[in-house]
Order: C-alpha cells, then structure tokens, then sequence
C-alpha cells in the first residue's frame, strides 16, 4: 500500500508537468491559428481581400504574389496555353 503511494508521488510532478506542457502547446496554437486566420491578402489581379486561406501563391518573376481562386485559375489557364 505504501509502496503505490511512494509510485504515486514519484510520478505525480511528471504528470502535472506533461499536463503544463500540453496546456501551453494548446494556448499558442490556439492563438497562433487566430492570428493566421485574421489576417488577409489583397490579390495581386484584382484586388479582392481574401483569409489567407482562400489565396493562392503565384510565384513570377522571383517574386511571390497573392491571387485569389479566380485569378490563380486565370493564371493557370493563361500560363499552360502560352507554353503548349
Ligand atoms: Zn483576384
């Protein structure tokens, strides 16, 4: 009986810690995935605001610009006529 107790107490400030480590991933995410999702693109065609996940990366020139689903489509389209 006593020898649980001691197991228990051995283990117990590992587990507390785990739970604290755990605790602290979650809050960044959490406030990490806020800030993300906040924040939005101008598309470099049009104009269009959009979250950062509505936008498309287009690299050209070296450079990287935002484009909007319908504007990233356009470009696509506009690139595999010019190289066929
Ligand atoms: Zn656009």
């Amino acid at each position: 009986m006593d020898q649980a107790i001691e197991k228990f107490f051995a283990w117990a400030p590992w587990v507390i810690f785990a739970f604290i480590i755990l605790a602290a991933y979650l809050a960044t995410r959490g406030s990490s995935s806020r800030t993300s999702s906040a924040q939005t693109f101008a598309c470099a065609q049009c104009g269009k605001r959009g979250a950062r996940q509505q936008m498309v990366s287009v690299e050209h020139e070296g450079a990287v610009g935002w484009y909007c689903a319908h504007c990233a489509a356009a470009q696509e389209t506009e690139v595999s006529a010019t190289s066929s």
